[in-house]
Order: C-alpha cells, then structure tokens, then sequence
C-alpha cells in the first residue's frame, strides 16, 4: 500500500450503529470531497493487525479520528500503532447539539443524520487546514 504524509481521517469500524456510520461518512466527506489534497484515510481494522508499513507511514503523519461511541477504538488503535492522534472527533459531542432528533439506521441515515456528518466534516476540515 502506497502512503503519502496527508492527513490520516479514520473513522471507527461502528458497524450496526448508526453513530459509526456517521463517523465512516464524515471521514469519507472530507477525504473525498473537502480535502481530497491534504487528507486520505486509512482502514482501521489494517491499522489494527499492526502491519509494519502502516505503522511506518502512520509515524509521519498527523491522524484525525472520528468515534461513534465512548470506547473510542479509532483513537485507541491509532494511538497503539504508533499514530499521532492530533484530534479526537467524538460522533456524540456534535448529537448532543441536536436532542430529540433520529438520525437514521445503521445502514441508512436521515436528513438530520446527513446534517451531523456535515458538521462534523466541517469540523475536521478546519482542523486538517490547521495542520497541514
Ligand atoms: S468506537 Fe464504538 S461504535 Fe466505534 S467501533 Fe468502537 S464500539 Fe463500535
């Protein structure tokens, strides 16, 4: 796998809950469309099996991680493959703005699940044109 020193935006695995897919969405927003330049992303469960070139490439790069729950395994896995976390987005931060609202399923989100990602893409732009 070929690695830049881009920004690393990754989002937890979240599968089954509706926050990690938020987090999958926002860090895809924001690679493919906010900063496709300055970020990428990179797989989390291949930052898990501890490959070396991963963690090689990881050392030389600033990481954004998006979380879709307190156990927060983007920003803990990231940190123990030797990643530099610059920034912990927390899915539940930005919902918490937004109480009484659904935001969609697992699978799909609403209208209103669309508008968290937004924000939270918004977010990590700002904070990827800080660093980079
Ligand atoms: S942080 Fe929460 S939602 Fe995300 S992968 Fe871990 S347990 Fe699942």
């Amino acid at each position: 796998m070929q690695m830049s020193n881009k920004v690393k935006v990754i989002p937890c695995s979240g599968i089954g809950k509706v926050f990690g897919l938020v987090a999958r969405e926002a860090a895809l927003k924001t690679v493919v469309e906010l900063c496709p330049e300055k970020a990428e992303t990179v797989c989390l469960a291949y930052i898990v099996t501890g490959d070396e070139e991963v963690k090689a490439k990881m050392k030389d790069s600033g990481c954004i991680t998006v979380d879709g729950c307190p156990k927060m395994c983007a920003s803990k896995n990231v940190s123990l493959a030797g990643g530099i976390v610059v920034d912990e987005i927390k899915v539940l931060d930005t919902v918490k703005d937004h109480k009484g609202k659904k935001f969609g399923s697992p699978t799909e989100l609403s209208d209103d699940g669309y508008l968290v990602v937004e924000e939270i893409a918004a977010r990590i732009e700002t904070r990827i044109n800080e660093i980079a």
